[in-house]
């Protein structure tokens, strides 16, 4: 069974691998059936917590599980956006950007430019290590986009055939809503 090698994995995670390379793992007759093990051991390496890693979910982010047992998204700086299933992007800041000016600044030519009666641009930034996050260009006053919610257990049981130890229909659900109904009653 051809086994992906461990540096390759590394280098696709830097984004450093060569044209070549990358052809090769795309063309393996048999996928290496252990790919996503290696890929989580190489990801674990790269970050100075101890947490264990879940899921990979944007450049930055990762999905993992707390010693409580917890499962929330943080930063490969340490940063922490709480529980999965609530939006991380609630717990980033953002900068939003909305006048012809600001909007401006990131596109190119001006033509380009978005009409800002129809469309603002939102840039979020982690609160830990200034890294941006996510842009995302939606209509003025649209919700904020929560782009993954995976569901961890359905991934790890039927995909790559190790079931979470943890495994409980309520981890897959949206609690975007109780934060953003625990803000409109005032609580912090
Ligand atoms: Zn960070």
């Amino acid at each position: 069974m051809a086994k992906v090698d461990k540096g390759l994995v590394e280098q696709l995670i830097e984004g450093t691998i060569s044209r070549e390379d990358a052809r090769s793992l795309l063309k393996m007759d048999q996928k290496d059936p252990e790919r996503f093990w290696t890929y989580l051991e190489a990801l674990q390496e790269r970050v100075s917590w101890d947490d264990t890693i879940l899921l990979r979910i944007t450049d930055h982010l990762y999905i993992v599980r707390k010693d409580g047992g917890a499962r929330v998204v943080k930063c490969d700086c340490g940063q922490e956006f709480g529980d999965y299933r609530v939006n991380w992007k609630l717990g980033a800041l953002i900068r939003l950007r909305e006048t012809p000016e600001e909007i401006q600044e990131v596109y190119y030519p001006a033509q380009a430019c978005p009409d800002p009666e129809w469309v603002v641009i939102r840039e979020f930034y982690c609160p830990g290590c200034a890294a941006q996050l996510a842009v995302e260009v939606v209509p003025p006053g649209y919700p904020i986009v929560f782009e993954m919610l995976p569901d961890l257990d359905r991934f790890y049981q039927d995909y790559v055939d190790r079931p979470l130890s943890d495994a409980k229909p309520d981890w897959y659900q949206d609690r975007t809503h109780e934060v953003t109904a625990g803000w409109a009653k005032g609580e912090a």
